[in-house]
């Protein structure tokens, strides 16, 4: 077999990668290879991952119910959980109907696959995710990427794409970067050009908007896109995903999503998880004010720095370039106590590899003059 020698490769250009297990539960601080280390690579935004509210309904879910759920939920694998979740993420969100996949990756892959075909095309922004890269693949639609954010060079693949059915896909907040998209902008060129809306919020869920539902949710656009993709395994704390459609999108997708059909159910357990977590979410204001507070202190930290940073979301890249330097940086942090994990390509494009820093509700200020003041003693910067 050849894989000695691939991987000989990836590990000769700085891109092999290694399993580290956790000696602790999810939380600011983790025990991992016999360090403490503060946690700066989670994307549990709100501590939810470990919280005793949120455990406490999975345990008593499964006592009830057992773990496996024994088939797809089309087969035997369904209950009232997953159905109660489903409302309750509707409410939420204040849509027509929601549907539950077993995580962001499968959700994004079988909407898109639902959704359009050979015949159609998607225009999908060129740092958007993995999983609606590969959702587009999927769905053998055509594919126009169009340059990061550009509203102009959108505008004019549009007006020069015909197709049966198109489709605009996008992060809300990308997920490497922590940027927006123009959402107003992508909402009135969708409608002026006759194209449907897709957009995933995995990493605004929980962390924007005033009850926290996400970019959308902010800037008051729910009804005006069409499509909207949350995640339960992020600031939600555990695991699975949803989209928010009309009633006819949903059960379309229900019928056809092949990460759906082919695949056993959510177990009970974790879907009673997600309704606890959501109620936190949106009724405790406290959880995403902490949060914000951490992202505007370590944002004006970074700028005190001389680095380049917006208080836009829990997401602050720290831009390095080569492979070889973001995993020397993120050695050092760690030797300073931090867990700050390297990303690198094909997570983002050839020559942008970075320290990628998360904050959560979770830290103290502590905490975060901490990853401030290493990235000072270290002299840290591109
Ligand atoms: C993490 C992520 C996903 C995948 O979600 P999982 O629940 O981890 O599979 C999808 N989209 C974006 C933008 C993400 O960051």
């Amino acid at each position: 077999m050849w894989a000695s020698e691939e991987l000989a490769e990836l590990s000769s250009r700085g891109l092999r990668r290694f399993l580290e297990p956790l000696e602790s539960p999810q939380g600011p601080v983790v025990r991992i290879g016999g360090e403490t280390l503060v946690n700066f690579a989670s994307n549990d935004y709100l501590g939810l991952a470990s919280s005793l509210s949120v455990r406490a309904a999975a345990i008593s879910a499964l006592e009830g119910l057992g773990v496996g759920t024994g088939a797809s939920r089309l087969v035997v694998g369904d209950t009232e959980i997953h159905q109660r979740l489903e409302a309750r993420l509707a409410s939420f969100e204040r849509s027509e109907a929601a549907l539950l996949f077993n995580s962001g990756y499968a959700a994004n892959v079988g909407t898109l696959q639902s959704l359009v075909g050979p015949q159609d095309v998607v225009f999908s922004d060129s740092l958007n995710h993995a999983s609606l890269i590969d959702g587009c693949r999927l769905s053998r639609a055509r594919v126009v990427v169009y340059p990061h954010c550009d509203v102009a060079a959108l505008d004019a693949a549009l007006a020069s794409t015909p197709a049966r059915r198109r489709l605009v896909v996008t992060d809300t907040v990308f997920s490497m970067d922590g940027d927006h998209a123009p959402l107003r902008e992508l909402v009135s060129l969708c409608r002026s050009h006759r194209a449907a809306l897709l957009v995933d919020e995995a990493h605004a869920t929980g962390v924007l908007g005033s009850r926290g539902a996400g970019l959308c949710e902010e800037l008051g656009l729910e009804d005006a896109v069409d499509i909207r993709m949350g995640t339960l395994s992020k600031a939600l704390g555990g695991l699975g995903a949803y989209i928010c459609s009309s009633r006819s999108v949903v059960e379309l997708v229900l019928n056809r999503a092949r990460p759906l059909v082919f695949s056993t159910a959510l177990p009970a357990a974790l879907c009673a998880a997600a309704e606890a977590a959501v109620d936190l979410v949106e009724f405790d204001d406290s959880l995403r004010a902490r949060l914000w507070r951490n992202i505007r202190r370590f944002s004006e930290g970074l700028r005190a720095l001389g680095l380049p940073a917006e208080p836009r979301s829990a997401i602050f890249p720290v831009i390095l370039g080569e492979p070889e330097s973001a995993l020397e940086a993120s050695r050092a942090l760690r030797s300073e106590g931090l867990l700050v994990k390297a990303i690198r390509p094909p997570t983002v494009p050839v020559g942008t590899s970075r320290l990628r820093f998360c904050l959560s509700a979770a830290h103290s200020e502590g905490h975060v003059d901490m990853a401030l003041d290493a990235l000072r003693r270290l002299g840290i910067r591109r």
